[in-house]
């Protein structure tokens, strides 16, 4: 097993880093008013990381999850808000467009997510089905060469922004999972609503999305029937991606605890001489490094999308640790560490999404737990998971 990274790895993560360290981080506490992060956006455009979902035919650099994961990091150590915003262009929806989309609507949009100048929104919850995707009630009705798209969605992320949704749908109202596919809606469209609705704890704004008599080419109908699979199993991308941001945010908290434990003084000394606060420390990072092993495992476990329990373990226990290591970070600050003047209130405030979006950690339970129950083979146990 061989855990280095590449030479071009390190130069790219470096890159970015020197980006994050000395321009974002300073200004990251405008953006927790729901401000959409434009100038850093634009940066990361010139640096190659929005297109690096894209593939190379398309103008990106086409490169994978792990490089994603890494980068993703690296912005989620200064600002929860911007990671959020990348996300959204390397996640899930620029993979489901460059690996389902017909060559038209690819050549029209990925160029302009790699540039910056098109962003993408993903829109799979609904008011009354979040989790329960076989239950969503959004409706794409294919009539002849058209298709008419009818629903709500909610709590979707930059829709009042976006150039184009990939919209889970259920196809000519074929009950269940069963009629679960996906279409492309672009933003502007006649009879598409989007409204920026709630503001969140993260900083960023959620929004609602009507589509009423939405009408489009049948080629935007990216996956008629039996969808689901197909895209769960891209789905998994996000949930090595959404915890990536999450170990930033971690290892964030635990930078600048170190910085404060070597200046902060009480009794006459810095609060790092303290014994319990450097278990604190060691405990944070043995954490970190335990999360970060599971989440490179699994993001690069796929041909093309990571293996599915995998992602699912490193999302729960990266969105978990995430969690308990910014709260003890704000330990470590004492009562400043609750105010909006530290980073940390701010990384703790950011790791709460880790858990909900993107799968929450129950039905990753669910998942992780039925293959273990159902599907592991006793004679052969863990090692014959398939995993190693
Ligand atoms: C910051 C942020 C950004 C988001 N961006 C987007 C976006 O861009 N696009 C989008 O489509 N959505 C987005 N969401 C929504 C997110 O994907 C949903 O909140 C999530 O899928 C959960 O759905 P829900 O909120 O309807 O909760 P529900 O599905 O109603 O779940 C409520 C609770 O019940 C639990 N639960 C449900 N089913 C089971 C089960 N079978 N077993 C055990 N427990 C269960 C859940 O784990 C949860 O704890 C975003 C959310 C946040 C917080």
């Amino acid at each position: 097993m061989d855990f280095r990274l590449s030479e071009e790895q390190r130069e790219f993560v470096n890159v970015v880093r020197k980006v994050c360290q000395k321009e974002f981080a300073p200004r990251a506490i405008k953006y927790l008013d729901g401000t959409w992060p434009a100038e850093n956006m634009q940066r990361l455009a010139e640096i190659g990381v929005l297109g690096m979902a894209v593939p190379v035919a398309y103008g990106g650099s086409g490169l994978g999850i792990l490089d994603t994961v890494l980068v993703l990091e690296e912005i989620g150590k200064v600002c929860y808000v911007t990671a959020m915003a990348v996300l959204g262009e390397v996640g899930v929806q620029c993979r489901i467009i460059s690996t389902y989309a017909p060559e038209s609507i690819k050549k029209k949009i990925l160029p302009r997510v790699a540039t910056g100048d098109a962003i993408l929104a993903i829109c799979m919850t609904e008011p009354n089905a979040g989790t329960d995707v076989p239950n969503y009630t959004t409706n794409t009705a294919v009539k002849g060469e058209r298709v008419v798209v009818n629903g709500r969605k909610t709590l979707i992320s930059r829709a009042d922004l976006a150039e184009m949704f990939v919209v889970f749908t259920r196809v000519d109202s074929v009950p269940g999972a069963a009629g679960i596919g996906c279409v492309l809606v672009p933003g502007g469209v006649k009879g598409f609503v989007a409204e920026a609705k709630y503001h969140t704890m993260g900083g960023e704004y959620l929004c609602e999305v009507q589509f009423n008599d939405v009408e489009l080419p049948l080629e935007n109908l990216l996956i008629r029937d039996h969808g689901l699979k197909r895209l769960m199993s891209a789905f998994n991308t996000q949930r090595c991606l959404n915890p990536a941001i999450c170990l930033g945010l971690a290892e964030g908290a635990l930078e600048a605890s170190l910085q404060y434990l070597r200046e902060r003084p009480a009794f006459g000394h810095p609060i790092g001489d303290f014994q319990g606060l450097r278990w604190k420390a060691a405990d944070m990072y043995i954490q970190i490094e335990a999360a970060r092993g599971l989440l490179y495992r699994a993001a690069v476990s796929g041909e093309q999308f990571p293996d599915p329990t995998l992602a699912a373990m490193a999302k729960i226990y990266c969105n978990e640790m995430s969690i308990r290591v910014t709260s003890e970070a704000i330990q470590i600050h004492g009562g400043y560490g609750f105010t909006d003047e530290y980073a940390v209130s701010r990384f703790f405030r950011g790791t709460r999404y880790g858990s909900l979006g993107g799968g929450t950690t129950e039905t990753l339970r669910n998942l992780v737990g039925k293959k273990l129950v159902e599907e592991m083979d006793l004679a052969t146990g863990v090692l014959g998971m398939g995993m190693y």
